[in-house]
């Protein structure tokens, strides 16, 4: 395999290609190494080769790896939250990408406002369906975001969606077209905690296409950082 820095030169001009066949601008696209099956030391070569953005997706592993590197770059959390685990991360993972339910909110909101923090979410929508998909389904999201409308320890940044792996990513190229269109449309309503400019969408597989559809965030673990685990 190359190492951390070959492969991201190498996605930094596929994304260059991609924001160049759609006329976007490459620096509207931020990329998260996502470092969840990988050791501490491949997360620092991560960050040395310049990359600005850390992903995690699990409470035990995640915090071990801030302690060491949250001095370093902007943390994100992407995986299930439990609502017991707000405290583990809040202040560390100043990014969520997986908030999917109300419990989870007031959660954030209880423990942020005691802390002082503000965390920076993106709702996860299930776009495609499927039943192994966590996040809410489309019609939930405005009915969700009026119910947290109020609370000042959140800001709803964006909306994020996985979509079904699939050989030929072009296959999926319309949930990515769905969450662009759900967002420009919610936008409008102009929530007063939830400017939703961002869109958390694409991994190793899919980024292109997910870029060509107007990601600001895209999550790639294996394409970027490889995996340690198998
Ligand atoms: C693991 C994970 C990724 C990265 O997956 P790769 O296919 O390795 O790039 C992205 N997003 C989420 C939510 C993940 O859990």
């Amino acid at each position: 395999m190359r190492g951390v820095e070959d492969n991201y030169r190498h996605i930094l001009d596929r994304i260059a290609e991609a924001c160049a066949r759609t006329g976007r601008s490459p620096e509207e696209v931020n990329v998260i190494a996502i470092t969840k099956y990988v050791s501490l030391e491949t997360t620092r070569a991560a960050l040395d080769a310049g990359i600005m953005h850390i992903g995690e997706s699990k409470a035990q592993n995640a915090v071990p790896k801030w302690e060491q590197l949250g001095n370093r770059g902007n943390w994100h959390f992407i995986g299930h939250l439990q609502t017991n685990k707000v405290g583990a991360i809040l202040g560390k993972f100043t990014y969520l990408h997986s908030l999917d339910r109300l419990s989870l909110a007031k959660e954030l909101e209880k423990k942020g406002k005691q802390a002082g923090v503000v965390t920076r979410c993106m709702v996860q929508v299930n776009i495609s369906g499927e039943e192994t998909k966590q996040g809410l389904s489309p019609e939930e999201v405005l009915p969700f975001l009026k119910d947290i409308e109020s609370y000042q320890h959140l800001e709803v940044i964006g909306l994020m969606t996985m979509a079904p792996y699939v050989e030929d990513p072009e296959e999926t190229r319309w949930v990515f077209r769905n969450l662009r269109e759900m967002r420009n449309q919610l936008q409008k309503e102009q929530l007063a905690n939830a400017p939703l400019q961002h869109l958390s969408m694409g991994m190793s597989n899919d980024y292109e296409v997910a870029v060509e559809e107007g990601a600001t965030f895209i999550r790639i673990g294996t394409a970027l950082v490889g995996n340690e685990i198998d």
